[in-house]
């Protein structure tokens, strides 16, 4: 049997496929997803974003009901690692699974997330989640009129900060040399904004709290000298790495056009460069990396596949 669409991923990109391909008609559609649907937000304490949702939730509150909703319109979920996509002589895709066993499908929507970087220091991983993060955007309001840290210097990094100083009284911008990544503009406006403090030629050595959280970074200067920062927030933006190891062919070539972060390129209906092959959410190019956005995507991919599987069956 060959799929009318295979969907690699079951985040809110995916899971939004999912329920969009179904309910707008499509038959043998199969969510390909590693481990429980969800995504990466299933991690998070807390989400205050999603529109319509009000209270204190868990992001795995908010995604409990998706894939029951999307199983309610025939969406099959098959707990497996895709190793990779690719295309064969009739112009079907090949879903490779990592138990070797391959499935065919007209179309493929994918949204396999990214991960953010995580910079290394001491009690990064045990603290993260309570104090700290890597979304600005999501966790910035809980700092709100308090201290925080921001590591990075890069565009990220840098625009996080300005966002950050909006909300909190100050932001600390600890970075490892005293040159920026990022655009000169960008560099100025942090220059010019006063509750914004650059500690340079800075590392993060260790981040420290109790078991309400975070309490405050130590960072660790050029010249040895260290000094204690005492916040309850430490955001840390030193680079994304998009997971887009399923596109990658036997040669090593990507399936379809990436850009040089190994973002997927997409138009506006999140169509690749490869017709039939569609990438949502945190992976594509520009993506905002948040749930409402991946989830748009997802609706929007798959619309499109909709019309490109009618029009291939029909041929
Ligand atoms: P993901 O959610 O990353 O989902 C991708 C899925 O693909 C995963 O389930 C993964 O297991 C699966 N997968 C990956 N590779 C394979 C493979 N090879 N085979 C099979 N399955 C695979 N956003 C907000 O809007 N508000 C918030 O408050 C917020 N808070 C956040 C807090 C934290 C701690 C984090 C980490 C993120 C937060 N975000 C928040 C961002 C939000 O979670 C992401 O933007 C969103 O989940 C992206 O959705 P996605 O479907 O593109 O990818
Ligand atoms: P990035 O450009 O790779 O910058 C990462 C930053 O983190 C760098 O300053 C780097 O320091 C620092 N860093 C890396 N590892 C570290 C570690 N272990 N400890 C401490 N610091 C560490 O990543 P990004 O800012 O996420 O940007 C990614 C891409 O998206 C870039 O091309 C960027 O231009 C683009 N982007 C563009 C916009 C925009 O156009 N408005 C906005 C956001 C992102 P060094 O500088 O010393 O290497």
């Amino acid at each position: 049997m060959i799929l009318d669409c295979a969907i690699v991923g079951g985040g809110p990109a995916g899971l939004t496929a999912g329920l969009y391909t179904t309910r707008g008609g499509l038959e043998n559609v199969v969510m390909f997803e590693k481990g429980m649907p969800g995504g990466q937000i299933t991690s998070s304490s807390e989400i205050e974003n999603y529109p319509g949702v009000t209270g204190e939730i868990t992001g795995m509150d908010l995604m409990m009901p998706w894939p029951e909703q999307c199983q309610k319109f025939g969406l099959v979920h098959e707990m497996v690692e895709v190793s990779r996509v690719s295309k064969n002589e009739s112009g079907n895709f090949l879903i490779h699974k990592s138990d070797g066993t391959t499935v065919e499908a007209h179309s493929v929507i994918v949204g396999t997330g990214s991960t953010p970087r995580r910079a290394g220091f001491k009690g990064e991983d045990e603290f993260f989640g309570k104090g700290v993060s890597t979304c600005a955007t999501c966790d910035g309001f809980f700092y709100k009129a308090k201290e925080v840290v921001v590591v990075g210097g890069g565009d990220t990094a840098l625009e996080e900060a300005l966002y950050l100083a909006k909300i909190c009284s100050k932001v600390y911008l600890v970075h490892r040399r005293d040159a920026f990544r990022s655009a000169p503009n960008t560099v100025q406006r942090v220059k010019n904004t006063s509750n914004i403090e650059l500690v340079l030629n800075a590392v993060p050595d260790e981040v420290y709290g109790d078991a309400m959280g975070v309490t405050g970074l130590r960072v660790k200067f050029k010249d040895g000298s260290s000094r204690d920062i005492e916040v309850p927030g430490v955001f840390t933006f030193v680079g994304n790495d998009v997971n887009n190891q399923v596109l990658i062919q036997e040669d090593g070539t990507f399936l379809c056009d990436m850009n040089e972060q190994g973002q997927v390129l997409v138009d506006i209906s999140m169509r690749t460069s490869v017709k039939g092959l569609f990438a949502t959410g945190d992976m594509r190019v520009e993506a905002p990396k948040q749930v409402i956005s991946a989830a748009g995507d997802g609706a929007v991919a798959a619309l499109q596949a909709i019309s490109y599987v009618d029009e291939k069956v029909s041929e």
